[in-house]
């Protein structure tokens, strides 16, 4: 099998809570996916009782569900200046992001993500391209027909 076209790594290095751009609202309503498992987690993380967590912190779109968001669409696990504030238990889609299948498939669409994540290409901090392909498998796995929504 041909190595993927990222095997010798890309530059990246998430900006943090200096940034905040894939939680906060600046680019409009999004979803954030969360199964089963990782709502368990979440609530697990906020010691809440799992119906009360989902009560609070759920919204059903579709078939699916996603955590809510704030009236500025920002997640409503986001704190401005300080980021995620459940970032132990974060989900798949946050924990693989910005290393998503789709983004994956080829450099041209690495390069279009760029234009939504200042932490690719942010400086010479380097992920492997082991790293890379761990987040791929971990989010085809996650999410086998894609993300649709978002
Ligand atoms: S759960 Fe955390 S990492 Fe995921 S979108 Fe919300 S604030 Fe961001
Ligand atoms: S948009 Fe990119 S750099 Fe900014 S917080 Fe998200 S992953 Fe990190």
């Amino acid at each position: 099998m041909p190595e993927p076209w990222y095997h010798a790594g890309l530059k990246f290095r998430c900006l943090g809570a200096e940034c905040g751009d894939c939680c906060s609202g600046k680019n409009g309503s999004g979803a954030v996916w969360v199964n089963a498992p990782e709502m368990l987690d979440l609530a697990k993380h906020l010691g809440l009782p799992f119906d009360e967590f989902t009560r609070k912190y759920v919204r059903q779109i579709g078939e699916r569900y996603s955590l809510v968001e704030k009236p500025n669409f920002d997640c409503v696990f986001y704190e401005a200046g300080k980021g995620c504030t459940v970032y132990e238990a974060r989900p798949t889609q946050c924990r693989t992001y910005p290393f998503w299948n789709k983004v994956m498939a080829a450099k041209e669409y690495w390069k279009l993500e760029a234009k939504a994540c200042p932490g690719i290409g942010a400086d010479e901090t380097v992920v492997t391209g082991e790293e890379i392909a761990r987040n791929v498998v971990e989010d085809r796995r996650r999410f086998p027909e894609g993300r649709q929504g978002i």
